[in-house]
């Protein structure tokens, strides 16, 4: 995976390697937005990351809770999911910029805080692919290319 480079992710497993293979060399605070249709695996991803970090609990979707907090290894981990907001505005009247602040942040339906959600240093697009799935990352700031650089030269250790 380059930048925008897809790379084919043959089944669950996969997703879940991908994202483990991100916590060995992540470094915070960045915000990544995670981009695709409903099942396209984006917390599956989020679940693959925070087992790489070594949490060991369990990983729920935060698309009722809006969002999910965890701290493991001394990084504070946000997992935002925005589907059910119904305007943007809702970002800021639940005060999600005090819980973003200093943190890695993991957005999914990121349209839906347009203008309220901190900007993202990485995207990650999720699609379809016949049975598995393919996913690109793109950087969008120094922090995020120093982040998705590392992230390249890990991927053959991973297995991709
Ligand atoms: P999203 O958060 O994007 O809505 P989920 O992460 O909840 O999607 O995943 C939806 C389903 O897709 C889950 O059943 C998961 O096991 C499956 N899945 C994840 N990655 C892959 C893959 N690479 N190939 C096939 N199925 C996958
Ligand atoms: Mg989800």
């Amino acid at each position: 995976m380059s930048d925008c480079t897809p790379v084919f992710l043959p089944d669950e497993a996969a997703t879940l390697a991908l994202g483990a293979s991100w916590a060995r060399v992540l470094t915070a605070p960045l915000t990544i937005y995670l981009q695709g249709d409903l099942g396209a695996g984006k917390t599956t991803f989020v679940r693959g990351l925070l087992r790489g970090l070594g949490y060991r609990g369990t990983v729920k979707s935060p698309t009722y809770a809006i969002v999910e907090t965890y701290d493991s290894d001394g990084l504070c981990l946000n997992h935002f999911d925005l589907y059910r907001f119904s305007s943007p505005e809702e970002w800021e009247d639940a005060g999600l910029d005090d819980t973003a602040a200093a943190s890695l942040n993991l957005i999914e339906w990121p349209d839906k805080g347009r203008g309220f959600a901190p900007p993202a240093d990485l995207t990650l697009t999720l699609s379809r692919d016949r049975d598995g799935r393919r996913a690109a990352a793109c950087a969008h700031s120094a922090a995020g290319q120093q982040s998705l650089h590392a992230w390249i030269q890990n991927l053959p250790a991973a297995g991709f």
